[in-house]
């Protein structure tokens, strides 16, 4: 069974009179690129603020891994792995593009007021005998060497290390991991070069590179991504879609893309879907849907 990784269900969303959608249903399957496409107006935008929880539908469901997800507040989304970039890249300018990463992390105990003062403590058994283990082979090369000098020797250092474990501060490590993690991203988005430059420096298609992986620092494992190449120069909009296909095969990642710029995006994307008038009037593969009457009406009659 190919696995929905996000399924809609029936949407309907009215502003006024309007209906922005109306009973829109899709399936995005996992591990796939998907783009939506659309004339202006159809609802695409819409249709990702509800999915992303910005807005709530008026009737309809959101189902994301199969949980009903309908009206979560975008912070819960978040945290089920659901990531979204915008159309503007919002970036903290001031700050160097590893920390534009390292403030997305979620779960940071340096943001607590009494988690970063724990201590490490002993996470294990292993920990407890640690100091006491350490002690008796010092003993043993005591008795082994007969050197009572070799003995002092080595007793402060073996306690030191044990207890100086047993003491440091759940941030450090915590924080360790949270560095490791986003040059890893930055290495995957090709921009461990950039990592210590403020952001406003970037080049636009780098600020969507950035963005993106603001989104990965939160273990995404779906990406709604508004309009990645708009603005950007057809060399790095290419090099965009290619990194969006090598986080898709090396980290098992969903995209979800609304993007006006098919001349780039078509050959880099497994599945389409096409609105009008606040409807999903074609879906499937590129080459299929291309060539159906129903969009060619829409895009050249509208
Ligand atoms: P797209 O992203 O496909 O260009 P949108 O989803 O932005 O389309 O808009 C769909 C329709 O809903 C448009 O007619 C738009 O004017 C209207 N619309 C979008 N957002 C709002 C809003 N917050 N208030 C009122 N009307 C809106
Ligand atoms: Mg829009």
């Amino acid at each position: 069974m190919a696995a929905n990784i996000l399924s809609v269900q029936g949407i309907t969303k009215l502003f006024g009179n309007l209906y922005a959608l109306d009973n829109v249903s899709l399936d995005v399957v996992g591990q796939k690129v998907s783009i939506l496409i659309g004339p202006n107006g159809s609802g695409k935008t819409t249709l990702i603020n509800i999915i992303s929880g910005l807005y709530k539908p008026d009737s309809g469901k959101v189902l994301f891994e199969g949980e009903d997800v309908t009206g979560y507040p975008p912070f819960k989304l978040y945290r089920l792995g659901m990531g979204r970039t915008f159309q503007i890249p919002a970036l903290f300018w001031k700050l160097t593009v590893l920390e534009n990463l390292l403030v997305a992390e979620k779960k940071n105990p340096g943001e607590s007021f009494f988690r970063p003062l724990q201590i490490v403590g002993f996470q294990s058994w292993r920990d407890f005998f640690a100091p006491w283990t350490s002690l008796s082979s010092i003993v043993r090369k005591l008795l082994r060497e007969r050197s009572v000098r070799s003995f002092f020797k080595s007793l402060l250092p073996a306690f030191a290390n044990s207890w100086s474990t047993f003491f440091t501060p759940t941030w450090a490590e915590s924080e360790k991991r949270t560095i490791e993690k986003a040059s890893r991203i930055l290495e995957l988005l090709g921009l461990s070069s950039l990592w210590d430059q403020p952001s406003h420096v970037l080049s636009g298609g780098q600020m969507k590179l950035v963005e993106i992986g603001r989104a990965l620092m939160s273990d995404a494992k779906l990406l709604l991504l508004d309009e990645p190449v708009s603005g950007v120069n057809p060399t790095l909009a290419h090099e965009i879609f290619s990194r969006i296909l090598k986080l898709r095969d090396e980290l098992g990642l969903t995209f979800f893309i609304v993007e006006h710029r098919l001349d780039i995006a078509l050959k880099y994307v497994d599945e389409m879907f096409v609105m009008a008038l606040g409807k999903v009037i074609a879906s499937g593969p590129p080459v299929e849907v291309m060539n159906n009457k129903k969009v060619i009406e829409a895009y050249l009659g509208g």
